[in-house]
């Protein structure tokens, strides 16, 4: 079962509880903003998740990874790659 569309684990993340965000794959937009252009570049190329994109991982997608503030050093695109795996 993936959780998001770029790899984050939904189920670890602070900002589910205090949002009540019913996680990546189920909402239409994000909670942060209008529109996740991660999540709707892959939902518009028909990836259930990044990892399955034949770009992945792309810039854009790196850019979310390795935010210095956001990001988490690269960890949703080894989840990305467990995925793709499974
Ligand atoms: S950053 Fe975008 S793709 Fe990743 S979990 Fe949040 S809404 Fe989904
Ligand atoms: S890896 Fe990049 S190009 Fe591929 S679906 Fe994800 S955001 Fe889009």
């Amino acid at each position: 079962m993936i959780e998001s569309r770029c790899g984050i684990l939904c189920g670890e993340c602070s900002y589910q509880g205090q949002t009540g965000c019913k996680g990546c794959v189920n909402i239409e937009k994000p909670f942060w903003g209008e529109r996740c252009p991660v999540k709707s570049c892959a939902e518009t190329k028909g990836h259930e998740h990044c990892g399955q994109c034949s770009d992945f991982p792309c810039d854009l997608l790196n850019q979310f990874a390795y935010d210095e503030k956001q990001g988490d050093n690269g960890k949703r695109l080894e989840q990305c790659k467990c995925w793709r795996e499974k």
